[in-house]
């Protein structure tokens, strides 16, 4: 296949997570939802396939007799999309209660979805020493023995090594391609959809068909625009928003984005004989995240030497509106970009927003400073 007709299919499984959904509950599988940053190698392990949820650009209803309105879009799509019935037929959904609107999900949830088992998991905020690592662990295992239950299928450890495996595999192959997009002719909604369609396939499909993409666009012309700027923010995939970047010339060298490349910083060491204890390592070895602890907010240096090691002289911030982990961090960015010499500007973006005229402004402003 060519470049070309490789995004247009990664494209058509982005923008139609429901179809991807409805084929593999046809070929008789089971399909368990996830977000943020869910054991996914111990669902696949179990033969279940998971299937991301993140919201969606939708006009929101029913979810606002569960929600006030200051809680953010993603978490009150998502509710929408579980009451209308979009995620028909998944077994169940998996929420780690990583922030504040993530712990609130679960109660509204059980009453407004009764089709739809919640599966709740915690996180330890101290997760180096020994004791986040049994706790992270135990959280694991109570995952499982809910979906043992709810699904009926099983855990063995030797099933887990090779989930991890493959998605040790999936991750190289993302990160690979996010060097590779940096460096050749992508465009920023084919780099999304890159991204975005990781989430509604099982890795080692998506594994084969990036790896393709790699190597087909390594025989392409190289990226020559001037505004490289690396992205950070929880979602970057609102296609008005990404049409701007091409219209102002903006390149994407790298990004920082939560459902993005942050999701695949890390490995499980596969040197750990216990294949749990590595997955429990994984986790507790991640870090420059908004959502996990970090008292020192190295994540701000993380973004600064990323876009400086990416020949970006500008940092984008897309502010997921009322996302309070991400508001905490902005100051220091910001900082950290004016004393590194880096451009930047703060974006506001929302699953609900229609109207990106105060976006093109900012982006067409921001354009010019480079
Ligand atoms: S991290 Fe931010 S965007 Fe994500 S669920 Fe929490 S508040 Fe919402």
């Amino acid at each position: 296949m060519t470049s070309k007709e490789i995004f247009a299919k990664l494209h058509e499984v982005a923008f139609n997570p429901k179809q991807q959904l409805n084929q593999y509950l046809a070929d008789g599988k089971k399909v368990v939802l996830v977000t943020y940053y869910t054991p996914n190698e111990i669902i696949h392990s179990m033969g279940l396939v998971p299937m991301g949820v993140w919201g969606a650009d939708i006009q929101l209803n029913q979810s606002k007799k569960y929600f006030p309105a200051f809680i953010c879009s993603i978490m009150q799509s998502i509710l929408e999309l579980g009451i209308n019935g979009t995620y028909k037929g998944a077994s169940a959904l998996v929420v780690p209660s990583l922030c504040d609107s993530l712990k609130c999900i679960g109660q509204n949830w059980k009453y407004a979805v009764k089709d739809i088992p919640f599966i709740p998991m915690s996180y330890p905020q101290n997760r180096k020493p020994d004791y986040g690592k049994r706790f992270t662990k135990a959280g694991y295992e109570r995952v499982i023995s809910d979906l043992e239950a709810i699904t009926g299928a099983h855990f063995s450890d030797d099933n887990l090594r090779v989930s991890n495996h493959i998605y040790n595999e999936h991750n190289a192959v993302m990160r690979e391609f996010a060097e590779v997009a940096s460096e050749y002719e992508v465009s920023a909604q084919e780099r999304s959809d890159v991204f975005k369609s990781a989430w509604f396939m099982l890795p080692e499909e998506h594994t084969t068909l990036v790896k393709e993409l790699i190597e087909r666009l390594k025989e392409g012309p190289k990226d020559s625009r001037k505004v490289r700027v690396l992205v950070s923010g929880i979602l970057a995939d609102a296609p008005q928003l990404l049409e701007l970047f091409e219209k102002y010339g903006i390149k994407v060298a790298f990004d920082d984005v939560c459902d993005e490349s942050r999701q695949y910083k890390k490995d499980v060491p596969e040197t750990i004989q216990n294949p749990m204890d590595g997955l429990v390592e994984k986790f507790c070895s991640m870090d420059d995240d908004t959502l996990l602890y970090d008292a020192d907010k190295k994540r701000v240096d993380y973004i600064v030497t990323e876009a400086q090691k990416h020949h970006a002289e500008g940092v984008i911030v897309l502010m997921t509106k009322f996302c309070d982990p991400e508001e905490f961090d902005y100051v220091p960015i910001k900082r950290a970009c004016e004393k590194a010499g880096l451009h930047q500007v703060n974006i506001e973006v929302d699953r609900q927003m229609v109207n990106y005229e105060q976006a093109a402004t900012q982006l067409e402003a921001f354009s010019e400073l480079f």
